[in-house]
């Protein structure tokens, strides 16, 4: 099944950029801006990898993030991603940037961004791998902060396919951006936003981003399933969720297979991605494989979770057929 997995044609839609910057690049960049790490070795740093739950990851995560400073910094963090998907046969990948993350500690907008999109145009034409941008705001950060970087992203929108929401979800509800979200749809960016798994309040913050909010699609939303309405409007909708196995096992207390499984036999528009895979152990390819053992997926389930997520991007309608006609020839072969 690893075989069949290694070849399957694949997709990525939960992945945030910055939670891709391997130990070995970190002292890579941290040597080149003349930063000290509080670590001697690569084996030191994975050793701080342990967290038990969202906010003890976040503070190792944006701890991490300082060494990131110039547009070379992040053309090769970009870069060394998409070298590791592709050599997954990742085909496609719709990838999160956090720029507060950055703009916060007084690295400037564009030269995020500029890096990131520089790295996206170089992998198409060197890897054949595809990528596009969807800039997420930092929910434990005022709502004002969220418009002022959108406002700020405007020269560069279509460089962005979309908008999400992610960090710190407790006391940050959805309705918190309202006024943010609209403003981005106004200016033609499709919706997104984390409702990560287990918090307080997980039911009604999935509402919230359904109902109030408008999402084109719910990044994690596993609790969904404690709420049978919430299901209905999640399918009746047809929107997609990205969910994110081994993430999940660092940061709930299980990778939430028994979800997916009913997702899938919902008929749910369910996808397996990779999160922060530098912090969590594991890309897309690890990911499939740790769940196909814990539910002894079928070829079939895992062909329909990579129909679920080519059919979910935000690509238009040729692309995605021709990532799906790729998907069956497979399926077929
Ligand atoms: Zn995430």
């Amino acid at each position: 099944m690893t075989d069949f997995i290694e070849g399957l044609p694949k997709c990525e839609l939960h992945l945030h950029i910055e939670g891709t910057l391997e130990p070995e690049l970190k002292f890579e960049l941290a040597g080149r801006n003349g930063i000290d790490l509080p670590y001697a070795s690569v084996e030191e740093i994975r050793a701080a990898y342990s967290f038990d739950d969202l906010p003890s990851f976040l503070k190792i995560y944006y701890e991490g993030m300082d060494v990131l400073r110039t547009e070379p910094d992040f053309y090769d963090l970009a870069m060394a991603y998409l070298r590791k998907a592709a050599s997954q046969n990742v085909r496609y990948a719709e990838i999160f940037f956090d720029p507060q993350a950055h703009t916060s500690r007084g690295v400037p907008f564009d030269i995020v961004i500029r890096g990131l999109r520089r790295a996206l145009i170089d992998a198409e034409s060197r890897l054949g791998i595809r990528a596009q941008l969807i800039m997420c705001f930092l929910r434990d950060f005022q709502a004002e902060y969220a418009m002022a970087t959108l406002l700020e992203s405007l020269p560069y929108r279509e460089w962005i396919v979309g908008v999400g929401l992610d960090s710190d979800e407790k006391g940050n509800p959805p309705v918190k951006f309202k006024a943010v979200y609209e403003r981005a749809r106004q200016e033609g960016y499709l919706l997104t936003m984390h409702c990560d798994v287990d918090q307080e309040n997980s039911t009604e913050h999935i509402r919230q981003a359904i109902e109030e909010i408008g999402v084109n699609r719910v990044d994690h939303g596993v609790n969904a399933l404690e709420d049978p309405s919430l299901v209905e409007a999640i399918r009746e909708r047809g929107l997609g969720l990205t969910v994110c196995p081994i993430s999940n096992g660092y940061v709930t207390d299980s990778m939430k297979a028994d979800a997916i499984r009913r997702m899938l036999d919902l008929g749910l528009r369910v996808t397996v991605n990779s999160d922060d895979p530098a912090y969590f152990a594991g890309y897309v390819q690890e990911n499939l494989v740790a769940l196909a053992d814990a539910l002894d997926l079928s070829r079939e389930d895992l062909v329909q979770l990579e129909r679920n997520a080519f059919e979910i991007t935000w690509l238009p309608r040729h692309l995605k057929d021709a990532y799906l006609a790729e998907l069956d020839a497979y399926a077929a072969g």
